[in-house]
C-alpha cells in the first residue's frame, strides 16, 4: 500500500509539540495554534500546511496509507492525542459527523435552509439571532448565507429573490 508522510526536522516535531495543551479530565491533547474556519488545527511547515492530526499521526506512527484520513474518536476537532485518532475515510468522516450532529448539511433540510436565507436576507435577522433560532453554531450560518455551505440552495434562492425584486 502507498503511504504519506511529512517530512520532520527535531525543531518540526518540538514546534509542534510546544503548541500542544494536555487536558488532564478528557486525556485530549489540545493543539492551541492556528486553527482553520472548521477549528481543526493547522501547523505550516517547509511551505506547506498540514492538518495537526496528520503531523501528530507521522510523529507517532511514520506514515499513513494514501487515501486515509486521520478522523477523531473524541468529539474534539482540536484533539492530535493519537490514542484518540483513527485512520478512516471519507465516508467514515461523513458518517461520524452525522453520528455526532456536526455536519452542518446533515442536520438541516433544504427548506430550513431557505427559511434561514430568508430570515438573513428579507427579514434582517442577525446570523446570531438565527444561530440561537437553529441550535446552530454561529459560525455555520455565516457559511450558509455566504452561500458556502448549500451551494446550491443559496443560488436558487438568490435567482428567486433577484426575481421577485424585478417584478
Ligand atoms: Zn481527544
Amino acid at each position: 500500500m502507498k503511504t504519506r508522510t511529512i517530512l520532520l526536522s527535531r525543531k518540526d516535531v518540538d514546534r509542534f509539540l510546544s503548541k500542544i495543551e494536555v487536558d488532564s479530565k478528557t486525556g485530549c491533547h489540545n493543539f492551541v495554534g492556528g486553527v482553520d474556519l472548521l477549528g481543526y488545527g493547522r501547523l505550516r511547515l517547509n511551505q506547506s500546511t498540514y492538518l495537526v492530526t496528520r503531523i501528530a499521526w507521522v510523529i507517532t506512527n511514520g506514515s499513513i496509507p494514501e487515501g486515509l484520513l486521520v478522523l477523531h474518536k473524541c468529539d474534539n476537532p482540536s484533539c492530535v492525542n493519537t490514542d484518540h485518532l483513527y485512520l478512516g475515510t471519507q465516508q467514515d468522516n461523513m458518517r461520524d459527523k452525522v453520528l455526532r450532529g456536526r455536519n452542518p448539511r446533515a442536520k438541516l433540510t433544504e427548506s430550513q435552509v431557505l427559511d434561514i436565507l430568508d430570515l438573513y436576507y428579507v427579514q434582517e435577522l442577525s446570523a446570531r439571532a438565527i444561530a440561537r433560532k437553529y441550535n446552530i453554531v454561529y459560525g455555520n450560518i455565516r457559511y450558509i448565507v455566504r452561500g458556502k455551505y448549500w451551494k446550491h440552495v443559496f443560488e436558487k434562492f438568490m435567482e428567486e429573490v433577484i426575481w421577485q425584486e424585478e417584478r
